[in-house]
């Protein structure tokens, strides 16, 4: 690697969020950009992601930066200007459904929030919703939401192209570099220390994800992330859960299951509660014991009762950063002028990505941002003003 001279802007971390911003910083004409990441771009947890789009939250924020994200998944190949982009997008929908209890009033007010932010989201009968997802039965659902522009993609498929394309507008993306401490000017940051050497930079933007923890040693700021591993399986049942049936989030179910196709005919299914929380950043592949398959294949065949017969084609883990509320940390960090961070996504940030990378970008070059980002301040912890869904804890936000 030849020597590695000052630049505008540093981005440390090569997931799909870093990729993002890395790209829009260079659309946004932001000068000589640098994006480090230590392994390999989308190495980290972003190839564990499940990939679904919606713009289904109760927060309204998320689903503004949801609906924007939509947009350019879309029509990705245009947004970054070369033809051959794909983010692999299936456009299935998003169905939702919840029985009487609990989850029913915060269903409800979701779908007449997203309604009055002008999503087309339909409410469905229990024959409409099996007729687009024939595999499932709905005899319990009391309300059932359906988010016709919603679907699935491929997040280390749009990590790389966010990268390539930014490569090809200029970015340096440098592979195998660990960024080990800010080095600073009084409070301002004025560059990193890496493996290779020292950068000076007028911005550093980091994308971290889990090891954003690192940067409670490099600023003396707390970051509150916890590590928290989730289980994913992958279901070969007698029917095939086809790549046209919508992604299904089962309210009914105790682990609130999400499921949607996977490679062709499989079921791709997961929990949507709090996961096993690991004492430090780790995304390595973890046990998925017969156990939890067993726990998971009981509600999968409540739900979907050919399933009862599936059997296990594939499971893997996947490590989600999660803040107190389930929502991301994005915009400046007060006290260290030149620092911005994107990270805290807690289970949800693939569908958000291509808007927060833009509003980070924007934020680093000090521009007015798409959306409002002081809802998303990581001061909001320490005051009390946590971005709370109406779900509770969980990636559905
Ligand atoms: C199992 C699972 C299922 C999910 N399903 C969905 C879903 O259906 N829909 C959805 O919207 N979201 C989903 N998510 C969440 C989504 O995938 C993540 O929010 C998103 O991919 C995170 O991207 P990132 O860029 O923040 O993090 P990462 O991809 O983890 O990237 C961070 C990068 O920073 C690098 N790095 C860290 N520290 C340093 C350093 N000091 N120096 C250099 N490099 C460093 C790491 O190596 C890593 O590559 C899921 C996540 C998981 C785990």
């Amino acid at each position: 690697m030849a020597a590695m001279d000052g630049c505008d802007v540093v981005v440390i971390g090569g997931g799909v969020v870093g990729c993002s911003v890395a790209w829009h910083l260079a659309a946004l004409g932001a000068g000589r950009v640098l994006l480090l990441e230590r392994r390999q771009v989308g190495a980290g947890t972003t190839a564990q992601s499940s990939g679904i789009l919606r713009t289904h939250y109760s927060v309204p924020e998320n689903v503004e930066l949801a609906r924007r994200s939509w947009a350019v998944f879309k029509r990705f190949a245009d947004y970054l200007g070369e033809a051959e982009a794909s983010a692999g997008l299936v456009r299935c929908g998003y169905l939702i459904a919840a029985p009487e209890g609990t989850k029913l009033q915060a269903l409800r007010d979701a779908l007449a929030q997203q309604a009055a932010m002008g999503i087309d989201v339909r409410t469905l009968t229990p024959a409409e919703a099996a007729a687009l997802l024939p595999i499932a039965r709905f005899d319990d659902a009391a309300l059932i939401g359906h988010e016709p522009e919603a679907g699935y993609a491929d997040a280390y498929l749009v990590a790389s192209s966010f990268a390539r394309a930014a490569r090809r507008r200029g970015v340096r993306v440098i592979e195998g570099v660990d960024a080990l401490a800010l080095r600073r000017a009084g409070a301002r940051v004025v560059g990193v220390e890496t493996s290779q050497g020292f950068i000076a930079a007028g911005v550093v933007v980091s994308t971290q994800n889990i090891w954003a923890r690192e940067l409670e040693a490099w600023t003396g700021i707390a970051q509150p992330i916890a590590a928290e591993r989730h289980r994913v399986l992958a279901l070969q049942g007698p029917q095939a859960y086809t790549p046209a049936m919508p992604v299904f989030k089962d309210l009914a179910s105790p682990g609130l299951l999400y499921a949607r196709s996977y490679g062709g005919g499989q079921m791709l299914v997961s929990e949507g509660l709090p996961g096993e929380t690991l004492a430090t950043p780790d995304d390595r592949q973890g046990e998925v014991s017969m156990d939890l398959v067993a726990e998971i294949g009981a509600q999968v065949a409540e739900r979907f009762p050919s399933f009862a017969e599936a059997g296990l084609a594939s499971s893997w883990t996947g490590v989600y950063d999660v803040t107190p509320d389930w929502n991301p940390v994005l915009g400046p960090v007060p006290g260290v002028p030149g620092l911005v961070v994107g990270h805290g996504f807690s289970g949800h940030g693939f569908k958000l990505s291509p808007a927060v990378g833009r509003v980070l970008a924007q934020a680093a070059l000090g521009l007015p941002t798409d959306v409002p980002l002081a809802p998303y301040a990581l001061e909001r912890f320490g005051a009390g003003r946590l971005l709370k869904g109406r779900y509770g804890a969980g990636a559905v936000s």
